[in-house]
């Protein structure tokens, strides 16, 4: 009989991009033969993916190895946070080992070090698709790594560097095994999605007979053929509205893709949106967006916005609340603005009392919320394709989500049904109430 595999821990912080890295690093620890384990006590090592995009994530992930350390005590670390070792080494000197944003080659060389791996690694255990951290019927899938843009509030691309995309064929076979391992959304991701390609040259590679560019608008034609239209959902996250964007509207309104872009605008106010040295023109974005709409007609768009950045006046900010209601965003995330170290808004006049940024804040989110509540209204009577994610006991109802909801993010559909459904299934509900993104179906 074969000894008891080693067993790692995984504590998984920040956004969907570090939880792909720690699905890798999984994926890597499984087919060597390493246990997981969901519990520290059962653990004999464990990993922190941890995040460093502002003060409070980077406070968080510190905290998160200090409670790692204390219930378990044999931690590596590794993430965005992992590119200030000395802070890491300071706060927590009993670490183990400390590496960078997608560093798996390290991650995995600090584990046989601390961990020796089982001598027998059942390799033939590894599902098609990988291990994910995501429910089975959807994932995500990281397209590329790293921005070339120099947005002034971002430490991001001094973290994880350039723009490096993954060739198209390397992304549709992992897609296409994702699929045949039973997911039914693919939510695409990336630092910025529509750069797709930008560094390689939009580089051709073999993809089954046929050749595929490393192009936005052809990769997403290439995803949306995986399935048959409706039984694969695909669905774009961090798109910057270049002037290719307008194709792929294109694409959601036959249905190939979904009609759901999330573009994160951060603001509105064309000096801020200079001060912030956003990538894409502002100009003119709210005829672009009447133009999509036009070919498109029930786009959602999911947007994240920034308030109180240094120099915002109460006039920019007004800006702000007109362009969310003109522009109909229909799902908006609001940041209060952070003095992140390393970032060169720091430096920037104008710096916002921290009382108006959290007035600023509550206002926006009451728009937002006044928004939300008429949206989901309007859909009251109407018939929605949703897909189901489980069930909610405390309800009694299955829990959906429509074309317009990315999981964890945004709305969520309770579907009164007699019939037995699971996770993954699809079905069309007659929408009968709504309380803002948060709705009750019939089926
Ligand atoms: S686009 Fe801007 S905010 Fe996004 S990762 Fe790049 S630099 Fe940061």
């Amino acid at each position: 009989m074969s000894a008891r595999a080693p067993t790692i821990g995984i504590v998984s912080l920040g956004c969907p991009k570090a939880l792909v890295d720690s699905e890798r690093i999984i994926t890597r620890l499984r087919s060597e033969g390493y246990g997981l384990c969901a519990d520290y006590d059962g653990a004999d090592l464990v990993i922190v993916n941890t995040c460093g995009f502002l003060d409070s994530a980077k406070a968080e992930s510190l905290e998160a190895i200090g409670e790692a350390i204390t219930e378990n005590g044999k931690v590596i670390v590794t993430g965005c946070l992992g590119v200030e070792a000395p802070l890491i080494r300071e706060t927590h000197p009993n670490v183990l080992a400390v590496t960078g944003p997608h560093q798996y080659e390290a991650v995995l060389d600090a584990v046989h070090t601390h961990l020796p791996r089982a001598h027998d690694a059942k390799i033939d255990l590894v599902p098609e698709g990988g291990f994910r951290l995501t429910p089975r019927h959807y994932a995500y899938l990281k397209i590329s790594e790293g921005c070339n843009n120099r947005c002034t509030f971002c430490i991001i691309p001094s973290i994880r560097g350039d723009l490096a995309s993954r060739p198209a064929n390397a992304v549709l076979k992992e897609a296409e095994s994702l699929v045949k391992a039973g997911v039914k959304e693919l939510l695409v991701i990336s630092q910025d999605t529509s750069a797709y390609g930008v560094d390689i040259k939009y580089a051709e590679s073999k993809w089954k007979d046929r050749t595929v560019h490393a192009r936005f608008l052809d990769l997403c034609k290439e995803l949306g053929a995986l399935g048959a239209k409706d039984e694969v959902w695909v669905r774009l996250h961090y798109v910057y509205p270049y002037p290719h964007v307008d194709d792929v509207i294109a694409l959601m309104a036959e249905a190939t893709i979904l009609p759901y872009v999330d573009i994160p605008f951060q603001h509105a106010s064309p000096h801020l949106l200079k001060a912030m040295k956003r990538p894409a023109n502002q100009d003119k974005m709210l005829a672009r967006i009447a133009a999509w709409r036009a070919i498109c007609p029930n786009l959602t768009i999911r947007s994240s916005f920034i308030v109180g950045f240094p120099g915002e006046t109460e006039e920019d900010f007004e800006t702000l609340l007109d362009f969310i209601e003109e522009a109909g965003i229909d799902r908006a995330g609001c940041f209060k603005y952070e003095n992140v170290e390393g970032a060169p808004s720091r430096d920037l006049p104008g710096h916002v009392e921290q009382d108006i940024i959290d007035e600023r804040w509550e206002r926006f989110m009451e728009v937002q919320t006044t928004l939300a509540f008429a949206r989901g209204e309007a859909l009251i009577g109407s018939t929605q394709r949703v897909l189901i994610d489980g069930f909610d006991e405390e309800r009694g109802a299955y829990e959906a989500r429509t074309k317009a909801d990315a999981p964890e993010i945004d709305g969520v559909v309770y579907v009164e049904s007699q019939r037995t459904l699971a996770p993954g299934d699809f079905l069309d509900v007659e929408i009968i109430d709504a309380q803002g993104h948060e709705l009750t179906g019939r089926a």
